[in-house]
């Protein structure tokens, strides 16, 4: 297989179209689907040389396959990455990323807003293995230089996070894990390559739930991990080859042809989401909106220095805690109920009592979660519609 074209100084959206497509001999124009466990050799020397990595070539799709691989580059491109590595999950992405790179006696910082299952690692799994961790409001940089240790070995953070949209200053950060000699990772999940791509911050790994906007249909689980070529060699690689979280050909073939569309999506969702959190803001029963490029944002300013957009998730406060929530949900006509996010359809969330039901109640006060918070992700419908939509649950809350 062949490389179809030099990328060189290729613009983001050339990139999402084209980055990283191979072409077999029938020079097929859509990326090909490679179905296969295995490969074979013309013979036993062939295979030696491989399995001694003389020679490049594929061995088995736990390792590498190249519809895989072709979405690994263009990932890897938009991200602005020397390298990426696609796994079966973003939490997968989000537990190899760490546990291939932590061992014992290590220490973790980590905002302490932050997707639910990434905060059970921090907090639950890696002090199993004596990694130790600081939580901070990821917002107060002060907090982050405080919590450094001698051994303190990444710095974790999520920025827009979830589900409250608060932003973390990437370049702060940074610069304290750079004076400490740590990694800064950020799960870009909720912004996307085409907003915000964190290692012109200063980020040395990112990670992403490919199951949300870069799938963008809500039809496959995936997830990526950006990172720099020494952390891949040294960490990342081995770990993956034999432990296992690889993604499914088929899933990378999916992800692959949406980051095709992700540029143009992403505008949409964030046009919608713009105009549905302004129309929120109309709503004399919603007491706050949580939008990171409204002006009325605590952070709106630093919001728009690392994102080019403001992303498509809103978050909003109904007077009347959660029955007011439950009853304004139960009334939408378009926007289903569910916890996922970055899907072509509209999505509504009640995080109180779903995605962030195992936090204490005195955790999610911290967080801004409070009974009448609920987490839009708003989709590609007409923005108009969904106003409307909105317009009269609203009412019936
Ligand atoms: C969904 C999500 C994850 C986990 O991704 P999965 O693909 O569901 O495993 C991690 N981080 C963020 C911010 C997410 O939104």
């Amino acid at each position: 297989m062949a490389t179809n074209k030099k990328p060189g100084k290729w613009r983001k959206r050339t990139l999402g179209v084209r980055g990283g497509t191979m072409r077999t001999p029938f020079q097929e124009t859509s990326e090909a689907l490679f179905l296969t466990s295995g490969y074979a050799y013309e013979n036993s020397e062939e295979a030696e040389a491989r399995f001694k990595g003389e020679i490049g070539g594929y061995q088995y799709s736990r390792y590498a396959n190249p519809t895989v691989t072709m979405f690994e580059e263009r990932m890897a491109m938009l991200e602005g990455a020397p390298i990426a590595q696609a796994t079966a999950t973003g939490m997968a992405a989000v537990s190899s990323a760490l546990l291939s790179a932590l061992k014992t006696g290590d220490h973790v910082v980590a905002a302490r807003a932050m997707f639910g299952s990434c905060l059970h690692v921090v907090q639950e799994i890696l002090p199993r293995f004596g990694i130790t961790y600081t939580l901070v409001d990821g917002g107060d940089i002060a907090q982050w230089q405080a919590a450094m240790q001698p051994n303190t070995r990444i710095l974790f953070l999520e920025t827009p996070s979830n589900p409250t949209l608060s932003i973390v200053d990437m370049r702060a950060v940074a610069k304290i894990a750079d004076a400490a000699g740590a990694y800064v990772l950020v799960d870009n999940a909720f912004a996307s390559p085409v907003l915000q791509r964190p290692m012109e911050f200063g980020a040395h790994i990112v990670v992403h739930s490919s199951t949300k906007y870069i799938d963008g249909q809500g039809r496959a689980l995936g997830g990526v991990v950006c990172c720099t070529e020494d952390f891949y060699t040294r960490h990342l690689q081995p770990w993956i080859r034999n432990t296992g979280p690889s993604i499914s050909p088929f899933t990378a073939w999916l992800h692959l042809k949406s980051l095709e569309t992700l540029d143009l999506r992403m505008k949409q969702h964030c046009e919608n989401a713009a105009k549905v959190a302004d129309f929120l803001a109309t709503q004399r029963k919603v007491t706050r909106v949580l939008y990171p490029f409204r002006a009325d944002h605590p952070q709106h300013n630093l919001a728009r220095a690392q994102m080019e957009a403001g992303g498509g998730i809103v978050a909003f406060e109904i007077e009347g805690g959660k029955k007011a929530a439950f009853k304004l949900s139960n009334a939408l006509g378009i926007i289903d109920i569910s916890n996922n996010l970055g899907d072509a359809k509209s999505i509504i969330t009640h995080p109180e009592t779903t995605t962030h039901s195992k936090l204490s109640p005195q955790a999610r006060l911290e967080l801004g979660v409070t009974s009448g918070l609920l987490r839009l992700s708003v989709g590609l419908e007409d923005a108009d519609d969904l106003c409307e939509d909105l317009e009269q649950a609203i009412k019936a809350a």
